[in-house]
């Protein structure tokens, strides 16, 4: 079924602007993605209505803040097809995710002379609480190498894979590149050595349609702003029995079960990872944005930001001066490019001269970039609110630029 786009950007305020006297075009989706109406209500109508501490309140405010809170994280178990609600934790966003796992699971269960795998797609955020845990214990560090399309070369991975490996934390979808990866495969010859799976779900959860449990991923960590949600919350999904035997991550309030000065006991999953009062509203309102994806269906959101994207590639290539970079046969709605003669910032500049809003940089992948041996790309990443027209005008742009030095 295909979806209301116009409808659809009528429930996002932000997307009816001008930027430099010309109707914004947001194609920076893989940065943030904008926040529909209903997240915004939610926002304000827990502070104007509901605004309490949660968990430990005898009043109703609390109460109804407990609930919300709670219903959220159902409603996060259902999007990812989690076997229960104790599974999710929220955090910060991906990054804190990542390094959660990296400073309990890390610590506890990855020794000196051990190894952790990821690979050269990953987001910095995938890198440095590895590197910075390896020079805590002595474990080691292996890199999974791409090919020129930006694909993880698979066999190399199996190559990689020892009775040493505790660990593989990859990216489900590159955030610099588009690219897809095999996670299911990576997941079965990772768990056939004994090692548990991180994935990296920054990018793909707001695309694909996920199911940890069919997956049998151990870990997965994402970010609510990527998926039309609130900035500064994350999730980190685990599987019960790895999360159980976790140590706890932050010390403070709701996280334990009984302090004395002699001993403390910690609190069951998921509030043993929850110390302090959490994101309330942004944890309410983010309820709002799965509701939103839940309206319109994954796979309606993919089959039109592919259709956004096969549109991009079919004009983009045939100008002068294009290069994409990363080809993958596998991708989300990414594009990544640079121009023949031009640095990315100045292609970027230009650009949003004309409303265009795109990133350009490393996309804090320098490994990655390096791979390529550029500096950086412009990124143009589509989302279920963007159009072919708005691709067109992309494209006209871009054909203009191309032309100072092409
Ligand atoms: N991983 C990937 C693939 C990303 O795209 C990002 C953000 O761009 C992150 C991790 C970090 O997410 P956050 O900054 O929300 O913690």
């Amino acid at each position: 079924m295909s979806l209301d786009i116009n409808q659809i950007r009528g429930l996002f305020p932000v997307l009816h602007q001008e930027v430099h006297g010309k109707p914004l075009i947001y194609f920076d989706n893989a940065a943030t993605t904008q926040k529909p109406l209903g997240v915004l209500d939610a926002l304000a109508n827990y502070y104007r209505l509901d605004n309490s501490n949660i968990h430990r309140g005898a009043h109703a405010l609390a109460d109804r803040a407990t609930r919300y809170y709670e219903e959220t994280r159902e409603a996060v178990q259902q999007f990812i097809g989690a076997k229960e609600s104790a599974e999710i934790i929220f955090t910060k966003g991906t990054t804190e995710s990542i390094n959660l796992v990296a400073k309990t699971f890390g610590r506890k269960f990855i020794g000196s002379g051990e190894e952790i795998i990821i690979s050269t797609l990953e987001h910095h955020s995938n890198i440095v609480p590895w590197q910075m845990l390896c020079e805590e214990t002595g474990a080691i560090l292996k890199i999974i190498p791409i090919n020129d399309a930006g694909e993880i070369i698979f066999e190399e991975f199996e190559k990689l894979l020892s009775p040493k490996t505790k660990l593989v934390s990859i990216v489900h979808a590159s955030n610099a590149l588009g690219t897809i990866n095999p996670v299911k495969k990576v997941i079965e010859a990772a768990h056939a050595v004994g090692a548990k799976v991180l994935l990296d779900g920054a990018q793909s959860t707001s695309h694909l349609e996920i199911d940890v449990q069919e997956l049998d991923c151990d870990f997965l960590a994402f970010s609510a702003h990527k998926l039309y949600g609130p900035t500064g919350l994350g999730v980190l999904y685990g599987k019960r029995e790895v999360l159980e035997a976790m140590p706890p991550f932050l010390g403070g309030g709701e996280m334990i079960k009984e302090v004395t000065f002699e001993k403390t006991t910690y609190n069951d999953i998921p509030f043993k990872f929850e110390a302090g009062t959490p994101n309330i509203a942004d944890v309410i309102a983010f309820k709002a944005a799965l509701d939103f994806i839940k309206s319109l269906g994954k796979p309606a959101i993919k089959a039109h930001e592919d259709g956004l994207l096969a549109h991009a590639n079919e004009l983009l290539n045939d100008i002068k001066g294009f290069i994409p970079i990363g080809t993958a046969a596998e991708k989300v709605s990414v594009l990544s490019f640079n121009i023949n003669g031009m640095h990315p910032f100045d292609v970027g500049q230009m650009l949003d001269a004309k409303g265009i809003a795109v990133r350009t940089g490393h996309h804090c992948t320098q490994p990655l970039m390096k791979r390529f041996g550029i500096e950086g790309t412009v990124r143009a990443s589509f989302s279920v609110y963007n159009t072919k027209s708005e691709i067109e005008k992309l494209a006209e742009g871009i054909a203009q630029i191309a032309r100072f030095k092409n």
